[in-house]
């Protein structure tokens, strides 16, 4: 707080008031990221705990429902792994999220089994990678790591089929799959169950190849989850156009019953923008009515906005902006921003309000790209940016992108930038 009066009396900044409140910031990232809302996933309901918090926070900060209620119900599919997911290689048992990862398709699958090695030499060959096949059956595939630069596209596109059959085809006749990586580990979901198991295992974690796995995996597959948008909106002095700031809430949420996903960067950080920018114009009146979305199911495939846009709850051409926050917490090096090139005076507007301000080290223009819920706006010709910080921790999709390692570098100067930028529409 202290700082922006300063920076008020200093630059000249415009806004009146900021109520900008950076402890505030740090209390939802720390809140939704804990152990209480499960990852914001499909676990224990974790996502719809997390609804209702944001709900919630809508009513404290004075947000107006469209409807009766903030939330949007929308369904959708998802494979789930509430129980068990253990994993022993040989006699070593693997920590779950920092030696492996179950695929988020993964049926469920228990029991030992031996292994069989499969090179990447073998992937290529296909006589070869035949009769190998032939003494697969109830055993487990160890696909041995490579990295992608050693090979051909042709190459890569042959190992990406042949990964694609160890997990979809009828006629992998092998009980599951493990892939070693050199790589970290990335988690995604899916709303999909697929038909063999798939572990992706840390190569340093295990002897190449292992001779044997025990494995217990648990998996439910529900058919019809119920998600939710979280929206509301403040009345501006002109209610013919909006602005619109979105975020989402979910994350992955829990790989078993002891791994949680928190997603502090990915996307407590955002929705503490979100809510930041609600608390501000709650206090100063916009010039444009604006809309708060907080959107479930992003990490399924934008099923949150997907809904949204096809049952939107105002006209989508009265949307004058939309800025959707989607990793909010560093920004060390500044901010991307995504559809720049696409609306390039309002990217210049931007970058000529950071340099005026001397707020972030680099405001960095991209063009369209399909990567978060913006882009469900964009095929409706929403003028948008998606905007995502820059530098500082990369954990991203593992267990390691929590709220105690996320810093919040610049989340105020970042703050400061949107309102500037906002006011001046
Ligand atoms: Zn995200």
């Amino acid at each position: 707080m202290k700082r922006h009066f300063l920076l008020l009396i200093l630059t000249g900044l415009s806004t009146a008031c900021f109520t900008q409140d950076l402890a505030y910031a740090r209390d939802v990232v720390d809140r939704l990221a804990s152990k209480e809302f499960k990852g914001r996933g499909y676990v224990g309901n974790g996502d719809g705990l997390a609804a209702n918090y944001i709900a919630k926070e809508f009513e404290k900060i004075g947000l107006k429902p469209f409807k009766k209620s903030y939330i949007q119900k929308f369904t959708t599919s998802v494979n789930t792994h509430p129980g068990a997911a253990l994993l022993t290689v040989d006699s070593t048992r693997l920590k779950p999220g920092v030696d492996f990862l179950a695929d988020p398709g993964s049926p469920s699958v228990f029991g030992q089994f031996p292994t069989l090695q499969v090179k990447i030499s073998y992937i290529l060959n296909l006589p070869v990678l035949r009769g190998l096949f032939r003494s697969a059956h109830e055993k487990f595939m160890v696909v041995d790591p490579f990295d992608r630069n050693d090979y051909t596209k042709e190459e890569l596109a042959k190992i990406d089929d042949f990964i694609n059959f160890l997990r979809f085809h009828p006629n992998n006749v092998a009980a599951g799959s493990i892939l070693l990586s050199y790589d970290k580990l990335t988690w995604s979901a899916s709303t999909s169950q697929y038909l063999r198991p798939t572990f992706t295992v840390k190569v340093d974690s295990t002897t190449v190849p292992p001779k044997y796995v025990n494995v217990h995996l648990d998996n439910v597959f529900v058919d019809k989850y119920k998600s939710q948008n979280v929206i509301g909106y403040i009345e501006g002095q002109n209610a013919d156009s909006l602005v619109v700031f979105v975020a989402h809430y979910d994350h992955l949420g829990m790989m078993g019953s002891e791994t949680i996903f928190p997603g502090a960067n990915d996307n407590a950080s955002g929705i503490a923008m979100l809510l930041n920018l609600a608390k501000h114009y709650s206090v100063n009146k916009p010039k444009y009515s604006t809309a708060f979305i907080a959107f479930g199911g992003e990490e399924l495939g934008l099923l949150g906005a997907k809904y949204f846009v096809e049952k939107p709850l105002f006209d989508l051409e009265k949307i004058k902006f939309l800025i959707n926050f989607d990793i909010s917490g560093t920004g060390d090096e500044g901010i991307q921003v995504v559809n720049g090139s696409v609306y390039q005076e309002q990217f210049d507007r931007l970058s000529a309000i950071n340099k005026k301000y001397s707020l972030l080290s680099q405001v960095k223009i991209r063009g369209a790209a399909c990567n978060s819920d913006h882009c469900m706006f964009d095929s409706k010709n929403v003028p948008n940016f998606f905007i995502y910080t820059l530098g500082g921790i990369q954990a991203y999709h593992d267990i390691y992108d929590r709220a105690e390692t996320l810093p919040l570098t610049e989340f105020e100067d970042y703050f400061t930038l949107m309102v500037e930028f906002v006011d001046g529409l």
